[in-house]
């Protein structure tokens, strides 16, 4: 068996470009380790169709792929609109209704019954990730009028924001909930929160899955609004990874704060050890041409560089024309960009020795683990894990060897795959130290001579979980 050339994670959207055995296959075979369902479309059918693809697929080629359910929230959308799309031009009135109708001309469905209470005359209303922009004349009791500021093509079921208006304080809706649990029933890895607002939303979702037996399903917080912003300490610490859903908090927050604070972001998850996925339009334009524009071909290297573990495809693989090209340009651009870290010896080594999180022994011993790196020329990490915290708080310090590790629980050994530089396998109940040897022998992962680390977990007095590490070499 081989390793991936590349240790950053690719999550792809999948959708109409994507969705046979074919290129399931195709995309497994080009990188991906994370298939995302949109739940903001498609059917429960449709969707279940997909996961039984992507598990036979997955299990066909030998490759761990976790399926991430993602949650449309509150996010406001407009409804349907007669074949597909709507242009939209400068200075032209045009009708946001709450009615059931189809889109016609200027008279465009929003799906959210409450819409017009959220906008008063003179507000701004952006579509399409911002790309279009009105402003607000009129408010009825169904409708909301408006100008049209900045034009352009609007298509079926694109976004709504509104940054200035009041929005409920829980994100998670009951539709949220009736797909959580499909998700549960589905066997689904891990679910996508749009819109959280505060660490309430993600304990309420936490619970859920608690009492339905599920609480091994990650909840991964999309934070693309202001609150989520502010409230970032507490949702990383309960959420088990975080998405940083760059579509809407472009348009929510000011634009050009973006950079800095994806980067404040990322480096806050690192820390704490959670998998952090940067999304949106990272290779936008290969959704309708082959090559890449050299600035988002800049833009993943430098999100990888940021500290991301995971790097996202949405319209690129969902949609688009060049979607196994798209995984592939990512494929490449993280190895080359990996490889330059890996060369400058540094990972994120420093500034975690410095401002990670500690106080446990895990902590304590993967601290340690960093230190036996800078001084042998060790091989592997192998990682025997409950949960898989130990492997991810390795994780978080960017080796350049890769963390193996092995799990008795199939979730736990998917959701491995959201994190940097893990590769993770399923084993019986009741393995050892020397079946992990013998299987990775096995596999070829390992020549004779070779200086491997294992961390263990041998419990003693009080001492439960990982709390020792081996150094060895292979004979
Ligand atoms: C985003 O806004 O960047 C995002 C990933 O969310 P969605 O695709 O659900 O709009």
């Amino acid at each position: 068996m081989e390793l991936p050339p590349h240790k950053t994670k690719i999550v792809a959207t999948i959708g109409p470009a994507t969705s046979s055995k074919k290129m399931i296959e195709k995309l497994i075979e080009a990188g991906m380790s994370v298939a995302r369902l949109n739940f903001s479309h498609g059917t429960f059918e449709e969707h279940e169709k997909m996961i039984e693809i992507i598990r036979e697929v997955s299990q066909k080629l030998d490759r761990r792929v976790a399926i991430l359910a993602d949650l449309p929230g509150l996010k406001i959308r407009v409804g349907e609109i007669k074949g597909g799309y709507v242009e939209l031009q400068k200075g032209e009135k045009v009708v946001l209704t709450t009615r059931d109708v189809e889109g016609d001309g200027t008279t465009i469905p929003v799906e959210y019954k409450d819409f017009p209470r959220l906008v008063s005359k003179g507000d701004v209303i952006y579509l399409s990730d911002g790309y279009i922009i009105l402003k607000v004349e009129e408010v009825r009791e169904q409708e909301v009028e408006a100008v049209v500021i900045s034009g352009g093509k609007l298509f079926s079921r694109k976004g709504i924001n509104i940054p200035k208006a009041y929005l409920p304080v829980e994100a998670v809706t009951p539709r949220d909930m009736e797909i959580i649990k499909f998700a549960i029933e589905h066997n689904v890895d891990a679910v996508g929160l749009s819109f959280v607002g505060s660490v309430y939303d993600i304990l309420k979702v936490k619970s859920f899955l608690e009492k339905r037996g599920a609480s091994d399903v990650f909840v991964i917080a999309k934070i693309e609004r202001p609150d989520a912003v502010r409230n970032f300490n507490e949702i990383l610490n309960a959420a088990d990874g975080i998405m940083i859903a760059r579509g809407d908090l472009g348009v929510e927050m000011p634009i050009e704060q973006l950079p800095i604070l994806q980067k404040k972001l990322i480096r806050r998850a690192n820390l704490e050890g959670k998998p952090v996925i940067t999304a949106t339009q990272m290779l936008v334009s290969m959704t309708s041409e082959r090559v890449p524009t050299r600035a988002e071909v800049t833009d993943v290297a430098n999100a990888i560089l940021d500290g991301t573990d995971a790097v996202m495809l949405s319209e690129e693989t969902a949609i688009g024309k060049f979607p196994i090209e798209a995984v592939e340009m990512m494929a490449k651009i993280a190895k080359v960009t990996e490889e330059y870290r890996e060369s400058l010896g540094i990972g994120r080594f420093r500034e975690i020795m410095e401002e990670g999180i500690r106080g446990s022994i895990k902590e304590a011993i993967t601290r340690s683990i960093i230190d036996a790196l800078c001084t042998l020329n060790v091989k592997l990490i192998l990682t025997p894990t409950k949960t898989g915290r130990t492997a991810r708080l390795i994780s978080r310090f960017k080796p350049k060897q890769w963390i193996l590790a092995f799990s008795t629980n199939e979730r736990v050994c998917n959701n491995l795959m959201f994190s940097y530089g893990v590769y993770s396998f399923c084993l019986e109940e009741g393995f050892d130290e020397n079946d992990i040897i013998r299987l990775i022998k096995g596999l070829g992962l390992v020549e004779s001579d070779d200086i491997v680390l294992m961390t263990e977990g041998k419990p003693i007095e009080k001492t439960v979980g990982t709390n020792s590490i081996k150094i060895f070499q292979i004979s």
